[in-house]
């Protein structure tokens, strides 16, 4: 069985369907959903439609939740505040209401998921260090967690042993007595100095872990915010994937 993991589409509908096109030609199986659909950019309503419609398993984002009314957006950045704002007043009653009933964890075949961490979901805490990570394994069961939030992708691997280390490259084969904090990226902001959107898959018959990166047109994204009035820095951060 094949699962991709996407996470952070933040209302980008260019990346979301260049992401969901690759979903089709890998063959994927199941599409989990790790939070933010919306945000920041310009069509909160089709990606989250799309989210919808094709994740088996999704869990709320805060961007999700300030857009729908859930949590204050207080603690964000002045654009995306602005953004969100935007976002909220261009989401339609059906996708709101998905949003709000969206739940902050779930675990299917031994996989979590999560928007900011498994220790404290509902308080949004990156996980920016290893020690961030290593905290976090005690909260989760089964041998994944995967997350979003800090849009950098990062595999940390906790050995039998309880040693804990970031795993280095896009692909790894996935070892039976370890577990794994996986974060994939985002599909419509990444800020890892990459543009592509970014997604993870596990192929669970070859025990292998991947991090997909997909090309899109970010030109026409940038456009479509600019022409709209959304916060020039978020279109702007886009072409350059920071
Ligand atoms: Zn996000």
């Amino acid at each position: 069985m094949k699962i991709a993991i996407i996470s952070d589409i933040h209302s980008n509908l260019e990346a979301m369907e260049a992401v969901a096109e690759e979903l089709v030609n890998l063959s994927v199986d199941e599409v989990y959903f790790a939070g933010d659909a919306v945000g920041y950019g310009a069509d909160p309503d089709p990606c989250t439609h799309w989210v919808a419609e094709n994740a088996d398993l999704a869990v709320a984002g805060n961007h999700d939740f300030a857009a729908v009314g859930i949590i204050e957006s207080d603690s964000f950045n002045l654009y995306a505040r602005e953004a969100i704002r935007w976002n909220a007043e261009h989401l339609g009653e059906e996708e709101a209401r998905y949003l709000s009933d969206l739940p902050l964890t779930e675990t299917r075949n031994g996989i979590t998921i999560v928007h900011a961490n498994p220790s404290l979901p509902e308080e949004w805490g990156y996980i920016f260090t290893l020690w961030d990570a290593e905290m976090n394994f005690p909260y989760f069961e089964g041998e994944f967690c995967f997350v979003g939030h800090s849009h950098q992708p990062v595999v940390v691997r906790m050995d039998s042993d309880g040693a804990v280390s970031i795993v280095p490259g896009d692909s790894l084969h996935l070892e039976e007595d370890s577990r794994y904090l996986i974060n994939v990226g985002s599909v419509g902001q990444p800020r890892d100095g990459n543009p592509a959107a970014c997604f993870g898959l596990i192929d669970m018959e070859k025990s292998e872990f991947s991090l997909i990166r997909v090309t899109y047109d970010v030109g026409k994204t940038h456009e479509k915010m600019s022409e709209l009035g959304l916060p020039q820095p978020l279109a702007d951060r886009l072409l350059e994937g920071k």
